[in-house]
């Protein structure tokens, strides 16, 4: 575990399609920041809040470790990495505290076009290729379906094409990567969004507070949003 701090400290994309609206989400709430000269790390200003500026695939492991308290971060990668860090999603040492509405998309199974879906049945035996291994294994095990993942770290979408795998489980919002690629959507196996990922128990000092100061000006910005 790391050191005890005084300061609440927040995990955000550095950049990317979260790290905007993460960004102006915070700003919102009335947080203003002093960017250090490397960018990686932003004062607070207004309050004892702190950013730490990193890859969505680092945030999750932050969290676990304590390095930071909180961080924004897509459903996906938050639920991927609960498999890798602890036994999936019930038992991982981080939650989900809050859905932020914005970084909408799906995990879903695509297979070439004029290809037919029979359900989950008829994927016995095939290879899916994927970035999210731990959540399409744990569907196929709901689902009672053994086939095989394959995984791939990007450009997931030309792995049929190439003849790696049968179909692709990756996230889709508009449709038109999977349409440039000659495939289509199938099933749905999780939507997703960027949500505000926190410790299961708040800490008893005064970051639990800012956490608690931070969630209600929150929610009244998240209220004036829908
Ligand atoms: P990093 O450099 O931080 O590792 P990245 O390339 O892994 O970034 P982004 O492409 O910026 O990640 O996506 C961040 C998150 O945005 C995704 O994990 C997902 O939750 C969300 N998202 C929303 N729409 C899409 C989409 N069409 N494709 C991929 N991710 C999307
Ligand atoms: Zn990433």
């Amino acid at each position: 575990m790391s050191p005890p701090r005084e300061r609440l400290r927040i995990a955000l994309q550095k950049s990317g399609r979260l790290a905007d609206a993460s960004r102006d989400l915070l700003a919102r709430c009335g947080l203003k920041f002093r960017e250090s000269r490397d960018k990686l790390f932003c004062f607070g200003e207004s309050l004892a809040v702190d950013l730490l500026l990193v890859r969505d695939d680092d945030i999750p492991g932050l969290i676990a470790e304590g390095v930071c308290d909180l961080g924004i971060v897509g459903r996906n990668v938050l639920r991927e990495q609960a498999f890798a860090i602890a036994d999936g999603v019930d038992a991982a040492p981080y939650r989900e505290l809050r859905a932020l509405g914005f970084g909408r998309c799906r995990l879903a199974l695509a297979l070439p076009q004029g290809q037919g879906y029979a359900g989950p049945e008829g994927l016995a035996g095939l290879r899916i290729a994927t970035s999210y291994p731990n959540l399409l294994a744990d569907w196929l095990r709901r689902q009672r379906v053994d086939a095989r993942v394959v995984v791939l770290s990007g450009s997931v979408e030309i792995a049929p094409r190439l003849g790696s795998a049968d179909l692709i489980c990756d996230l889709v919002a508009s449709g038109a990567t999977l349409a440039a690629n000659q495939l289509r959507e199938a099933a749905a196996l999780l939507e997703c969004e960027a949500v505000l990922a926190g410790p299961r128990a708040l800490p008893a000092d005064a970051r639990g507070d800012l956490t608690e100061l931070l969630l209600r000006r929150l929610d009244g910005v998240l209220q004036v949003r829908d």
